[in-house]
Parts: structure tokens; C-alpha cells; sequence
């Protein structure tokens, strides 16, 4: 989970936020009404194409190009279904894992000074992220975000991975390199 900035609310949203968020309250079956791809794309460019809560890379072309996550599950939530604060870009597994859960301890990628490092270490023999307890009397947060989004089920086997292949110097740009806080 790396700092992102939130870009603007795209205006086809702003137009069509009350009557689609009116519609799916009113029962309708949800819908992006066709605008999946367009929100996505909109949604990666906030985090170079990363989830915004593993930070593993999503890529164009391979098997996971990214999915739309509702921060807080539209089910349960309906009034925030098309509510832009409450979309994230992310990738399958981590989508998988939270599926409708929700605690409003869970931390975000934009919230204000979010900083990585404040609540996330690295450990690197297990290649597990921990939260941060020294000084931070709400780590809490961390771990309940670890617990909901799976951050340590099955990624620390691509962590590992990926960590060989940042040592080598395979990735030329940082954004192109998956879990950018490893190094
Ligand atoms: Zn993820």
C-alpha cells in the first residue's frame, strides 16, 4: 500500500453519480452502466497501474489487468456504490480475499498523510508485512488492513519472487516494479 493522490471525481460521473446510486438503491441490479473500463483506467493512473492495496503491478496484458474495489462493499453500503472516494484500483487476490468485509479501521492508500513505513515493515525472512508498533498506538489499523485484504496469505511467495528480481536489477523504472516499498 503506497501513498496515492486522488485525482478528480471524472465528470461523467459527476453526472451520472445520483442516478445510477438512485437506481441501484432503488433495487436494481448493479451496473457501471459500461463505464467499467473507463473508471479503471482512471483508478490505475492514481497508482501507476499498482493495487492500491498490495502494490502488486497490474499489468495490460497479463492475467490480471485490475479490478474495481468498493472500499466499502456495495452491498452493504449502496449510497456509496458510484461515490469516487469509495473506488479503488486493485487486483484480483486482494479483491478476492476482502470480498464484502469491511472495518472502518481499514487504512487508505490516499488518506491524509499516509505514509507507508508508518504503519508497515517488511520482514525480511518471511517476507510477511508487519505493522509498525513502535510509536504508533493505532497499529491496529495495519493489521486488520493486512487481515482483510490477505496481504500476507499469498503474497509473500510473489514477494519473494519479485525481491530476486529487483536484486537483479530486472525492473527499469520503479513503477514497472511490483511492491514498491521493497526497496
Ligand atoms: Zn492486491
Amino acid at each position: 500500500m503506497i501513498e496515492m493522490k486522488r485525482s478528480k471525481m471524472p465528470t461523467f460521473l459527476k453526472d451520472k453519480k445520483k442516478t445510477w446510486t438512485d437506481s441501484f438503491v432503488n433495487g436494481s441490479d448493479f451496473s457501471w452502466h459500461n463505464k467499467q473500463k473507463e473508471l479503471l483506467e482512471l483508478l490505475k493512473n492514481m497508482t501507476a497501474s499498482h493495487c492500491a492495496f498490495c502494490d502488486d503491478v497490474l499489468v495490460p496484458k497479463g492475467s490480471d489487468n485490475g479490478e474495481i474495489e468498493h472500499f466499502r462493499p456495495k452491498e452493504k453500503f449502496k449510497h456509496f456504490a458510484f461515490a469516487w472516494a469509495n473506488l479503488y484500483p486493485i487486483c484480483r487476490s486482494c479483491n478476492g480475499t476482502k470480498n464484502d468485509r469491511f472495518d472502518k479501521l481499514l487504512l487508505r492508500p490516499d488518506e491524509k498523510d499516509f505514509c507507508f513505513s508508518d504503519w508497515f515493515r517488511l520482514d525480511p525472512s518471511t517476507f510477511e508485512l508487519k505493522p509498525v508498533k513502535i510509536g504508533n498506538p493505532n497499529w491496529g489499523r495495519a493489521k486488520i488492513t493486512i487481515e482483510l485484504y490477505g496481504l500476507n496469505e499469498k503474497k509473500t511467495t510473489r514477494r519473494q519472487f519479485e525481491h530476486d528480481n529487483i536484486v537483479k536489477n530486472n525492473y527499469q523504472t520503479k513503477d514497472n516494479q511490483p511492491f514498491r516499498f521493497m526497496n
